[in-house]
């Protein structure tokens, strides 16, 4: 596919945000390795974070630091700091900084050696509040942190906004299968395991090894009746309302039974045709962080897919830390949006008819 006229290109931050997630996989791969229970603190809101996600902050702010000079910097990112200032986290942060300057050197791409200040302040370049206007790169350093900490799936997110669109997206999925997530259960050994998808806008998606395999171009799957169709969603039972996204299913007489996976590493497995669909229905009241879809949802995009809420629309990117969109996000190809849209639809009002009868 050839770049569309007017499209700046963006080959040299593409480049730089692969280097930068592929080094905080590396990270995130040791830590996973040897986890143990001191690495798991508990945020504010109870969801899991270990000493891997601010890890994986600071190895990529620091990348892109060193490998994008021009313009200013300015990141919107899940972790901050604030946590590690706190009395009683000096071990934590020893931790991380001790990660960070290890995995620096056996890469040898950098002679550098940060400190525990320079890893705060590393951790708080992404306290950006992104917007409409300008560059923002978006990272989740481990999206799917509850995968992670379960030795399952989960992704290093990067994307970069520019204008309040998305213009590229790199996910790192270092536990998923090479070539096709129908090896997860292992039945089918022999699979290499660790996928870097990325996509820049009018170019394509891609595929490679986490260490460095030529990539190849990924395109979503055609399948056009939905009864053939799989869909992907959540591993986590409380990040998506089963009993809905199964009505939507029987409306659709989808047969295959749900492939349910951690973290955006759904995106990336959609892009390249693992399953023919992926939707997410949160409970009332979740709101949805640009980084949580960013990279995944360019990638679907330029592997021919499309990405939209349950009324149809594109997602926004340009309106700060939180998505703004109604109620869902589907991800899927061109000829099974639309019925899928409509069986949605459908499944909404069915809804909000039983909740409220009269
Ligand atoms: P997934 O594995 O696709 O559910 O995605 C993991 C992401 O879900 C995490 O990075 C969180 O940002 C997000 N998340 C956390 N809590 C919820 C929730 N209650 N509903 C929906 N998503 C959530
Ligand atoms: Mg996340």
């Amino acid at each position: 596919m050839s770049r569309p006229a007017g499209n700046p290109s963006y080959a040299a931050e593409l480049g730089a945000a692969k280097k930068a997630v592929a080094l905080a996989a590396r990270l995130c791969q040791t830590v996973q390795q040897e986890i143990v229970q001191s690495d798991i603190q508990s945020k504010a809101d109870k969801t899991p974070v270990t000493v891997a996600d601010y890890g994986s902050q600071v190895l990529v702010s620091l990348v892109l630091n060193m490998e994008v000079t021009s313009g200013s910097f300015s990141m919107v990112a899940e972790e901050d700091s604030e946590d590690l200032r706190k009395d009683g986290a000096e071990e934590i942060l020893e931790r991380i900084t001790d990660l960070v300057n290890k995995t620096l050197a056996e890469d040898g791409s950098y002679n550098i050696l940060l400190s525990k200040e320079a890893i705060l302040s590393a951790i708080d370049t992404g306290k950006s509040e992104g917007g409409p206007s300008g560059r923002h790169w978006v990272l989740d350093p481990i999206d799917g942190t509850k995968g992670f900490v379960r030795g399952g799936q989960y992704a290093i997110a990067l994307a970069l906004l520019d204008e309040g669109r998305v213009v590229l997206g790199v996910l790192g999925c270092p536990n998923l299968p090479f070539t096709s997530v129908s090896n997860l259960s292992g039945s089918s050994s022999g699979d290499q395991t660790g996928a870097l998808f990325s996509a820049a806008i009018g170019c394509g998606a891609e595929v490679q090894s986490l260490d460095g395999s030529p990539p190849q171009k990924i395109s979503v799957c055609t399948i056009d009746n939905p009864a053939n169709a799989s869909f992907f969603e959540s591993y986590e039972g409380a990040h998506s309302m089963r009993d809905f996204t199964g009505s939507v299913a029987e409306k659709l007489g989808v047969q295959a039974p749900p492939v349910r996976i951690d973290s955006q590493a759904k995106y990336g497995a959609l892009a390249r045709g693992d399953g023919a669909i992926y939707w997410r229905f949160p409970h009332e009241g979740y709101r949805e962080t640009i980084w949580d879809h960013a990279a995944g949802s360019i990638v679907v995009t330029e592997a021919g897919g499309v990405v939209k809420d349950a009324s149809g629309n594109d997602l926004d990117f340009s309106k700060g830390r939180y998505l703004d969109r109604d109620t869902g996000i589907i991800a899927t190809n061109k000829q099974l949006m639309p019925s899928v849209l409509k069986s949605v639809q459908e499944a909404i009002k069915e809804k909000k008819q039983a909740s409220s009868p009269l």
